[in-house]
């Protein structure tokens, strides 16, 4: 490496990519700071995946405890304390951060504190210093946006704010239609709270199977969360102690909170990439070609700074073929197809691939196979949530280019799916593999009824 400059690599971000490029680049023997003006973690361990699956599983059980009747089970009086689960949530995340730290430190990076400006290609500010690197990672992740609509942005939560919450809201209002706006719609349900689902789009989850995003819809809806699609908010009415918002469809309706989950931006404030000079798309993020580099030959992004796929394990599987490629001579980069995703409603939604739509799209000839059924466990506690699945099968070569699925457990069954479908899997393969009965999972191996497109 290197002596020219005080070291290898700096990483702007210690989440989830910023991490584990730090730390790969250090196992190969180079000179690494990383720098984070929280602590270490991230968004997904600090701010979102983490936290809100606590909640997920915690807002579950209601739902579960009522299931337990027709099995014989009672119970006197069900009781949540939400101080305790927040207290519970946020030891955790301490622990979690704890474990970022040290896998740091134990790697030999050199962890700084503080919010980190790029003075020149070859330079970094942080705290008053000035460090000079051969090459610069920026890893800052994204931000949530608020529209600006009338007393929103200084009354509304954003997916930060809503998992740390003092306490549980009576009645909110969560603005959005993306996976953050269901995943919370349904955690507060599941509390108890009175939500009401505000979204500009015909419907929620726009890019996800259509047949899977109307049984989501109806599932919501089943679930007593109000939802109101082709609607915007007006603008907000602060009172006392409650909001009244006023929405495109003429209603007013008074909440407790608002939630603003509308959408996220690349985090760029004050990293000076325009005196830089690196390029940026309108949206703000950071345009990388498929090796992470920018247009300046010293820097480069991973993660949700660059706005293509916002998920950890793709700001961590960019992280690291980055310092494969910058620090351990291995030429590789991540592919992004097939990548598999969840979205953590309830029920949970997961997919792989193309959709029919997208297939359709690209002009391709495919068979689709869907089954809708009620799980077992529904039939005998009287839970009319139902589950869905669909293939969509390219015809000429019988190969599986997408699988979608809602229902208990979606997320661990294409977990597994997706494996198959990256190596190749064909519908033939899956005609010939033998259930494991009863399982919801055995559906994607039983079913029969094509439904002939194009
Ligand atoms: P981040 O993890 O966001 O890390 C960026 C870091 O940079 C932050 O720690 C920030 O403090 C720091 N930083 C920013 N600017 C500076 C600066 N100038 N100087 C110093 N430090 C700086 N993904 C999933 O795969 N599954 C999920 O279930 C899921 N759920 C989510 C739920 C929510 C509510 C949210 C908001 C996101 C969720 N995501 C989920 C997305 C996931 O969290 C992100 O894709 C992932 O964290 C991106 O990693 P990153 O390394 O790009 O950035």
């Amino acid at each position: 490496m290197t002596q020219k400059f005080d070291l290898d690599l700096i990483v702007i971000g210690a989440g989830s990519g910023g991490v584990r490029a730090a730390r790969i680049a250090a196992s190969y023997g180079a000179k690494v700071a990383i720098i984070e003006e929280q602590r270490p973690g991230g968004t997904c361990v600090l701010r979102g995946c983490i936290p809100k699956k606590l909640l997920v599983y915690a807002s579950e059980f209601r739902n579960e405890t009522s299931d337990m009747f027709n099995y014989g089970w009672q119970v006197k009086e069900l009781k949540h304390d939400w101080s305790k689960l927040i207290n519970s949530k946020n030891k955790e995340l301490d622990r979690l951060s704890k474990i970022y730290e040290n896998l740091l430190t134990n790697a030999g990076c050199e962890l700084v504190i503080g919010r980190a400006g790029i003075v020149s290609k070859n330079s970094v500010k942080i705290n008053q210093k000035i460090l000079s690197t051969e090459k610069i990672l920026i890893a800052t992740g994204g931000e949530p946006y608020i529209p600006d609509i009338k007393n929103l942005k200084s009354i509304a939560l954003t997916s930060d704010e809503a998992l740390d919450l003092k306490s549980l809201p009576t009645k909110i209002l969560i603005f959005g239609s993306g996976y953050i706006a269901v995943e919370f719609a349904c955690i507060f349900n599941g509390f108890g709270s009175e939500v009401h689902l505000v979204y500009r789009a015909d419907k929620v989850l726009r890019g996800f199977d259509k047949d899977v995003r109307d049984c989501l819809e109806k599932e919501l809806t089943d679930k007593g969360i109000r939802i109101y699609p082709k609607t915007t908010i007006d603008k907000i009415e602060i009172l006392d102690t409650s909001y009244n918002a006023f929405l495109s469809n003429g209603m007013n309706i008074n909440i407790s909170h608002v939630l603003a989950a509308t959408g996220r931006t690349p985090n760029i404030k004050g990293l000076g990439l325009k005196k830089i000079g690196v390029k940026q798309k309108e949206d703000a993020a950071i345009i990388v070609d498929k090796y992470s580099r920018t247009n300046i030959k010293s820097i480069f992004a991973i993660g949700d700074v660059t706005n293509r796929i916002n998920l950890t394990p793709f700001a961590i599987a960019e992280g690291h073929a980055f310092a494969d490629r910058e620090f351990g001579n291995k030429t590789r980069f991540i592919e992004e197809e097939n990548v598999p995703s969840a979205v953590f409603s309830q029920p949970p939604i997961s997919c792989v691939g193309f959709t029919e739509d997208e297939a359709l799209k690209n002009n391709m000839k495919v068979d689709i196979y869907t089954s809708h059924f009620k799980p077992l466990k529904n039939t005998l506690s009287g839970n009319p949530e139902k589950s869905f699945m669909k293939l969509v099968i390219e015809s000429k070569s019988d190969k599986v280019i997408g699988a979608h699925m809602i229902g208990v457990d979606s997320p661990e069954i294409i977990q597994c799916l997706s494996i198959a479908v990256k190596v190749g899997l064909q519908k033939k393969d899956l005609d010939s593999t033998l259930g494991i009965h009863p399982t919801a999972a055995e559906e994607f191996v039983t079913m029969r009824n094509v439904k002939k497109l194009l």
